[in-house]
């Protein structure tokens, strides 16, 4: 039997990497210029990490991590999110004692046992990033102006829409909750299996059902945004302000729960029509009490995470023709005498910098161009006897198809004068 990858796992092949380093290098440049440094934590954690700050009734704790016992009987599972192990790792390495402010980001794959289907796999990679300490309005925009400047900079805003909300905090959301229940009780025989256990274990995540029925109740349902207390009010004013300043386009989604219960005020998603039911690109939100949650100082901090899968797939749709790998220079020869001059004339303008494919072996010339011209190279230099005798190369320009015979010492310097 031939030996296959895991259902839901996938493999990210040459010709589409280039697409994944344009969105990885963007979101470095971006991230970087708004003051964040990389962190790297591990792909396992505790399970209590996970399981103390995403909440015990979220999908995520519920039905999709990849928990296992260790050889010593520890629980340990593959991370299905990046936040946890973040926070985890600020409060180990007492990052608040070193500074007041961090802004990390991260890139790595998350595991999550879920129904695998276009843009959803079971291993799959996020991008996100995470402001922790100030708890001031303007740290929320500015973490959602970066993250609206990393799409722009991708070409992707065309497909995207970015919705906010509030979810208020421990002070209004628990009357909030309240007022859900008093809501969804009477009608609750009609609600689906899954939300009638929400109705007391967490009924703020009906409103995020997929259930046609469920979604029926829920349109009708008291609005946190109605009931924001006054200081959540004005700090959800605050971030719609500063972002409108700075021309973020946003709408503003009142059912926006989030998966997980870490959240509270502001919380964000950016979404796109162009994927079928996987509509959600990048999401986030502040997390104020997670940082104490997992046993450290009361420290506020707000985040995001996208998934890049879906982003490549966005990317497909605007750059349909991606970023095909080019050569700038191969070289064709003829003959054992002009592979042997060939092979140092490779190693020199790779050492220059210029990328230089060429053949092995002997073979036709003809072959040789063939590949020369599938690998898109814009110039092949051709050494063949003739030219071996002359001590030329013949350079040909592969676009204008024009030919010159260049000294063979001379050809390195000519081609970067050329190039420059
Ligand atoms: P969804 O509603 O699609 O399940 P989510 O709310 O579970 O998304 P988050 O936990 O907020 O997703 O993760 C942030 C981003 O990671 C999502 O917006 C999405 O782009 C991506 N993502 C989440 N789960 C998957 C998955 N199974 N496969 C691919 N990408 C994913
Ligand atoms: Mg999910």
């Amino acid at each position: 039997m031939k030996i296959k990858s895991i259902r839901g796992f996938h493999d990210i092949l040459p010709e589409s990497i280039r697409r994944w380093h344009f969105i990885e290098d963007a979101a470095r440049r971006i991230f970087e210029l708004y003051g964040f440094s990389e962190i790297r934590i591990p792909v396992l954690e505790f399970t209590d990490v996970f399981a103390r700050s995403l909440g015990t009734t979220t999908d995520i704790v519920e039905k999709e991590m990849y928990t296992f016992e260790d050889r010593d009987g520890s629980s340990l599972t593959l991370r299905p999110e990046g936040t946890a192990g973040v926070v985890r790792a600020y409060i180990e390495d007492s990052m608040h004692a070193k500074s007041g402010i961090s802004k990390l980001y991260y890139t790595g794959m998350m595991f999550r046992h879920e129904r695998p289907q276009k843009g959803r796999f079971r291993g799959f990679y996020q991008i996100g990033a995470e402001l922790i300490g100030p708890q001031e309005p303007a740290s929320d925009a500015e973490l959602v102006t970066m993250l609206w400047r990393f799409f722009e900079e991708t070409e992707l805003t065309q497909f995207l829409e970015l919705e906010i909300s509030s979810l208020g905090d421990q002070n209004c959301r628990p009357q909030y909750k309240e007022k859900l229940v008093e809501y969804f009780t009477p009608q609750k025989n009609d609600l689906c299996e899954n939300c009638q256990r929400r109705l007391q274990a967490n009924p703020l995540r009906i409103l995020d059902c997929k259930e046609k029925k469920c979604k029926e109740i829920a349109a009708e349902a008291p609005s946190m945004l109605d009931n924001l207390c006054q200081e959540c009010e004005n700090h959800f004013n605050a971030v719609k302000e500063n972002l409108t300043a700075v021309g973020v386009p946003f709408v503003i989604n009142p059912k926006i729960v989030r998966g997980l219960d870490y959240y509270t005020r502001t919380v964000f998603e950016v979404t796109t029509q162009e994927l079928g039911s996987q509509n959600a690109v990048a999401a986030g939100g502040r997390y104020d009490g997670l940082v104490e949650e997992l046993g450290g100082p009361d420290i506020a901090a707000v985040g995001f995470a996208m998934g890049i899968e879906r982003i490549v797939l966005l990317q497909e749709k605007a750059i349909p023709k991606g970023f095909p790998k080019k050569v700038d220079v191969f070289i064709a020869h003829l003959g054992d005498e002009a592979r042997k001059a060939a092979f140092p004339l490779a190693i020199e303008l790779r050492q220059k910098d210029v990328s230089v494919e060429m053949d092995y072996g002997n073979k036709s010339l003809k072959s040789q161009m063939k590949r020369a011209d599938k690998l898109g190279a814009g110039f092949t230099f051709i050494l063949g006897e003739e030219e071996l005798e002359k001590g030329v190369v013949k350079v040909r320009n592969m676009n204008e198809s024009s030919e010159e015979d260049i000294k063979i010492n001379e050809v390195v310097d000519a081609y970067q004068k050329f190039k420059s």
